[in-house]
């Protein structure tokens, strides 16, 4: 497994990739598979074997315009990482790129070994379109997808094989007591929209508590700024395991992406722990959530239909949402997606 070149596994600031990632590796594992994780320098991901590959980070390719070019630091540890996949992929049957990036693509029928591709977000550059568009039709069914909404913001859409998400449920614990502060979790960058959920919940007279890696300070305090009467508060990033114990206490989790959200493992990881999940209707969220059961969706970008969301919280059980997680999204229905998928490309 290569991991993504924009940060080390445990910082956070590859999203939710490192989630992803571990928890593959870990379904893979339990199924009797060996794994071998190369990452970039200082990783951490307890229970995978992981290679440490120095080098100098990707920058994200969400904050590019489409027409951006591929570009590579130098010392590039994406480059790196894909010089020690060549070299030892003979010790492996197959590779699995988790780097949203042109040079995997670009390289794959330079490899004796097959490369399954897990793209990661919906698209951004049409260099990315292009590559990808290219290795899928010389290696049909190499490219997998978290949704079918990001796979159908590609022109090839409709031959990506959508393989979900998936989480050890047992990390999370069911909470059935909500207390009245409404969550919200992930990378704080523009794409993800969390100036609508402070306005939001300010309007809805409810505190609002925000978890996640924090790539641009100055982005933070600019929001900051905007809202100074608004009840919000910064709890920093945290593991699995706090994570999962103070977001059990949500009355709900609000996701406001402004971007086709790939998939948004926050919303399986919300429901694992019983919260109900309001999101905009759109990209991976909109599919995660069924309205009215497991969390409320809201038309995009309407501050007022969450508003109206929150209000309407208590009619949402629970127990559902955590019943949901546990049948959709374990790591064994996970893992039988996943391990189809890569038998499927071994054997093409
Ligand atoms: N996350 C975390 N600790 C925190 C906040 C977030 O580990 O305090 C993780 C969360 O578990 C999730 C990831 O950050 O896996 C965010 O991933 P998501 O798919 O929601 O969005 P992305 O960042 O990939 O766009």
């Amino acid at each position: 497994m290569v991991s993504t070149p924009v940060g080390a596994l445990g910082s956070g600031l590859g999203g939710g990739v490192e989630l992803t990632l571990r928890n593959i590796g870990l379904a893979l594992q339990e199924r009797g598979h060996s794994i071998v994780v190369m990452a970039p320098q200082h990783s951490v991901s307890p229970g995978l074997e992981i290679l440490q590959i120095p080098g100098e980070m990707q920058t994200t390719a969400q904050t590019q315009g489409r027409n951006a070019l591929v570009t590579l630091p130098a010392n590039s540890v994406l480059a790196n990482l894909w010089g020690a996949a060549y070299q030892q992929q003979r010790d492996y049957d197959i590779v699995i790129n988790f780097a949203y990036d042109w040079l995997p693509f670009y390289l794959t029928p330079f490899f004796n070994r097959p490369i399954a591709h897990l793209v990661s977000m919906g698209s951004l550059t049409d260099a990315m379109d292009h590559v990808i568009g290219q290795t899928l039709d010389r290696f049909p069914g190499s490219i997998g997808v978290h949704s079918r909404a990001q796979a159908e913001t590609f022109p090839f859409g409709s031959q990506c094989r959508v393989l979900g998400n998936g989480l050890d449920l047992s990390l999370y614990q069911f909470c059935a007591k909500a207390e009245d502060e409404l969550g919200w979790v992930g990378r704080i960058a523009p794409e993800k929209g969390i100036e609508d959920a402070i306005e939001a919940a300010q309007q809805a007279g409810l505190p609002l508590k925000i978890w996640g890696a924090m790539p641009d300070p100055d982005y933070w305090r600019s929001i900051y700024q905007r809202y100074p009467n608004a009840s919000f508060s910064y709890e920093g990033f945290l593991t699995t395991g706090e994570l999962q114990q103070e977001l059990g206490q949500c009355c709900g989790l609000i996701m406001t992406p402004k971007w086709v959200e790939a998939f948004g493992n926050v919303a399986i990881e919300a429901l694992a722990c019983g919260v109900p999940v309001i999101a905009y209707r759109r990209g991976g969220p909109a599919e995660i959530v069924r309205d009215g059961e497991t969390g409320w969706l809201v038309e995009p970008d309407s501050v007022s239909g969450l508003v109206a969301a929150i209000q309407k919280l208590d009619k949402i059980d629970r127990q559902t949402c955590r019943q949901t997680a546990e049948r959709v999204y374990s790591m064994q229905a996970m893992g039988d997606r996943v391990e189809g998928w890569l038998r499927d490309v071994l054997e093409k």
